[in-house]
């Protein structure tokens, strides 16, 4: 089957246009490239190293960390909090899933905190944080709104409207790092653009974001 050429274009980040790099957050429509390495993902804050292994799922986790050329790692979301890191110095790579548990144990944390002790620096870290579902559209109760009080000191109400993406944007800048890119789109207000879990249920489909360090 030939793919529309106009409906393969994941969403690229500004911060992220290097020449040695390939990146893009997945719409419904887009089409992933091959042999992405992944994982198995288990709402953690797990950080795993992709140590060179190509089209694999290397293992249980949410986030991957890779420093090898040719090496395209990706998550799946759908309303989840996507998130792809470079280091322009080094070229090490990461992508990261986020959801409401990630974002409570600081999974972008431990990654920026993984990347420094391969060698990164916070101050040569480019993050771009994809769509995701917005706080439009995220009202938790209180099992869920307990977890963020750090984030959240006004959450004393019974529900309260979740910003996953401020938040990790908050935990990127509480590790160091400035150059930071948000999507500000929201997963369920764009049925035509994205899969929602929220919305789609158990239909959902998910989007492939990936990262690939070309050279
Ligand atoms: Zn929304």
């Amino acid at each position: 089957m030939k793919a529309n050429p106009a409906m393969m274009a994941a969403i690229e980040a500004p911060n992220l246009s290097f020449a040695w790099l390939e990146h893009g957050f997945g719409l419904r429509d887009s089409t992933p490239p091959p042999a992405l390495t992944t994982v198995k993902q288990i709402h953690s804050a797990r950080v795993l190293d992709a140590c060179g292994r190509k089209g694999e799922q290397i293992g249980e986790g949410d986030a991957i960390i890779s420093a090898e050329p040719g090496v395209a790692i990706a998550v799946r979301t759908a309303d989840c909090v996507p998130i792809l890191i470079a280091d322009s110095r080094t070229r090490m790579i990461a992508c990261v899933h986020a959801g409401w548990r990630g974002t409570a144990a600081n999974i972008v944390g431990a990654t920026i905190r993984e990347m420094q002790s391969r060698g990164s620096r916070a101050e040569d870290l480019s993050v771009a944080i994809g769509p995701s579902i917005g706080s439009c559209c995220y009202e938790v109760g209180p099992d869920v709104a307990q977890h963020f009080q750090a984030w959240r000191p006004d959450a004393t109400a019974l529900d309260v409207r979740l910003d996953l993406p401020a938040i990790n944007e908050a935990q990127l800048r509480e590790a160091g790092v400035r150059q930071i890119w948000k999507s500000g789109e929201c997963t369920y207000c764009r049925p035509d653009r994205f899969y929602s879990f929220r919305r789609e249920k158990e239909q959902a489909g998910r989007m492939l974001s990936f990262v690939n360090r070309v050279a």
